[in-house]
């Protein structure tokens, strides 16, 4: 397919999700995020080719939230190698992002990654590891394509923390179970912290394109992660990006992808392009309906997905 029609079917399809897919709320339980006004709504593409395509409010930031898990997991993953698979499964969970059954079920070792309770492990890993974690991390996301601007949001992650007893239950639990190295304060204040980094669609997408570029940046050709690495993170994007949407996500839409609950969505056809959606309106699981809504038109009207 060529550029401009891939660009034309972005527009087309946009323009469509936009009128007639207004259904969902924003998130509430985190004050801050309920302030977002809910009807924006923004789409960039980039081609590992160097093309990059941009609709609607493609270069206003919002707070990605959990899309961040895969950057953290990326990161923890060079760090531990293969260790890291015996703190953390790869199992899609079939429950909320934020449940606490399995946990208590399953002793205290969370199904993937992608879940709440994974990405606790995932930043008690980087606490144990990092020098100095928040800088460390920062560095790592802004070396990844220059984006030297990345950066926390103080105010979502003190509005997530006042409420984050959810969380706070998570961290306190398998730390019961000896998966918890650090004090679990230390801990969900880092996670907190990584939940907070705010990006528009435009730089989400630039960012994410090393994972359609087996692991390369093709913006500065630095290796970010082995071939091996990513084809698992984008296995576990397919099979546990979405929560318990997981299944639907990937019989929609047919791409590895992941979610936040900022309204954003990253997905991936490897070796072609990364995109990401913005939307803040969700659905009763968390993501985003117009961004989804957007994405499975786009895969079936470019006739292209993973499948
Ligand atoms: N910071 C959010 C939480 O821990 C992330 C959830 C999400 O984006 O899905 O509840």
């Amino acid at each position: 397919m060529t550029g401009s029609t891939l660009e034309n079917i972005v527009h087309q399809l946009y323009a469509q999700s936009n009128t007639h897919c207004n259904s969902g709320s924003v998130a509430n339980y985190i004050p801050q995020l309920a302030e977002v006004a809910p009807e924006k709504f923004g789409i960039h593409l980039c081609e590992v080719s160097g093309n990059s395509y941009s609709v609607g409010d493609s270069t206003e930031k919002f707070s990605i939230q959990s899309i961040s898990k895969v950057l953290s997991f990326a990161l923890a993953y060079t760090l531990v190698g293969e260790a890291i698979w015996t703190r953390i499964g790869v199992e899609p969970s079939g429950t909320a992002f934020n449940s606490l059954i399995q946990i208590e079920i399953e002793r205290g070792i969370p199904r993937n990654p992608f879940i709440n309770a994974g990405a606790i492990v995932v930043a008690d890993i980087l606490l144990s590891k990092l020098p100095q974690p928040q800088e460390d991390f920062l560095n790592f996301i802004r070396g990844i394509n220059n984006l030297d601007h990345l950066d926390y949001s103080p105010v979502i992650t003190a509005s997530e923390k006042a409420v984050g007893y959810r969380n706070i239950a998570l961290c306190n639990l398998m730390k019961s179970f000896g998966n918890i190295d650090n004090e679990p304060e230390a801990v969900l204040d880092f996670y907190f912290l990584l939940c907070s980094i705010e990006m528009s669609c435009q730089e989400l997408s630039q960012l994410f394109l090393f994972l359609a570029n087996n692991g390369i940046s093709p913006h500065n050709h630095k290796t970010i992660l082995s071939k091996s690495q990513t084809k698992r993170i984008n296995a576990l994007m397919q099979t546990c990006g979405f929560y318990d949407e997981s299944g639907e996500f990937a019989f929609k839409v047919g791409l590895p992808g992941k979610s936040g609950v900022g309204g954003g969505i990253i997905a991936i056809l490897p070796n072609q392009y990364s995109i990401a959606t913005w939307s803040p309106r969700l659905n009763s699981k968390g993501n985003s309906v117009k961004g989804i809504h957007f994405l499975e038109a786009f895969t079936s009207a470019s006739e292209n997905s993973i499948f």
